[in-house]
């Protein structure tokens, strides 16, 4: 597997000319941020699917709960086409590792969720996922999607950087070969991690894994997946992250002298009241982490991610 991150990005968020009437959508923090630390994989699905520029809006239309994407004007339907596309693209996709989508908001075929779709009998159009995503999304459940719109909100875009890492590294684990022993490790190496998004998960998590034997490594990697990612898609809030950082504190309880703790402690509740950034108590742990000697928590991602996620992650 390619040492370097890919996402799925939106050509016309990318900067590209695709969009019916040859304008982009062209998304800054993609631009200048995250492009310096994963690799695009531009689509357009319109485009690809052999439509050309400019070209007739599109609109989704539920027909008794099924979903079709037809011309605006011309009624002329292209969801066979478009599907017919997606399937094969979606294998390729997989091949090339693509961990996580950027995609334009409200676009008819690229939106996470807020695509409007048409009923049939005249009623009011409902919000839904653009009809190429709901594709993506039923051929991998696990791919992190966001909104073009979502990365201008720190939460979300951290969100979906975490997830998009933790998947990358998913995928190197899996790669190696289904082994219980293995997988344990990486659970360890994520506890703190998932514990900051989901406190209930993470126990279900590590109920899952006492329950792995020597034949059921397969379902337990499949279970382990669906809900560490369901685990990850909920937000870390400052009050959550505040619990996990104070449960760390605890591992330098007799280390620590009154002062120190002090100031560990005023460096938690300053982040959790929003005037310091997460870094300076996580920077602050891992100091003592390593003076101390605590292997448990040099190892956890969440206090040390990958450089490139770092960076991302303290991006102002
Ligand atoms: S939103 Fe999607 S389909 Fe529309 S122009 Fe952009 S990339 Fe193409």
């Amino acid at each position: 597997m390619s040492d370097s991150i890919k996402i799925g990005v939106s050509a016309c968020v990318a900067g590209e000319r695709v969009r019916f009437d040859r304008t982009h959508r062209r998304n800054a923090y993609l631009a200048e941020t995250l492009a310096k630390h994963v690799e695009f994989v531009p689509i357009c699905p319109e485009i690809a699917c052999g439509m050309g520029i400019p070209r007739e809006p599109l609109r989704q239309v539920d027909c008794a709960g099924e979903i079709r994407l037809i011309g605006y004007e011309s009624g002329k339907d292209l969801t066979a086409k478009m599907t017919k596309w997606a399937h094969r693209v979606l294998k390729g996709l997989d091949k090339e590792g693509v961990c996580g989508f950027v995609l334009r908001v409200h676009s008819p075929s690229c939106a996470v969720s807020k695509a409007r779709i048409h009923p049939t009998d005249g009623k009011p159009p409902h919000l839904g996922p653009g009809f190429f995503t709901r594709l993506l999304q039923e051929h991998d459940p696990l791919l992190p999607v966001v909104s073009s719109e979502a990365l201008q909100n720190a939460v979300l875009r951290e969100n979906f950087i975490r997830r998009v890492f933790v998947l990358h590294r998913w995928r190197a684990l899996t790669a190696k070969g289904v082994s219980i022993g293995s997988l344990v490790d990486f659970h360890t190496r994520h506890k703190m991690l998932i514990r900051a998004h989901d406190l209930r998960g993470y126990r279900e998590l590590g109920r899952l894994l006492g329950e792995s034997t020597l034949h059921n490594a397969e379902t337990i990697f499949d279970k382990y997946a669906t809900l560490l990612f369901k685990s990850l898609t909920l937000k870390a809030t400052p009050s959550k992250n505040r619990d996990v950082l104070s449960h760390a504190a605890g591992y330098f309880k007799k280390d620590l002298d009154a002062e120190d703790k002090r100031e560990l402690h005023a460096a938690i509740t300053a982040y959790a009241k929003g005037k310091v950034p997460l870094l300076v108590p996580v920077t602050l742990l891992n100091h003592y982490a390593r003076k101390y000697r605590r292997p448990y928590l040099t190892q956890q991602y969440y206090l040390n991610p990958d450089p490139a996620e770092l960076q991302l992650l303290n991006h102002a």
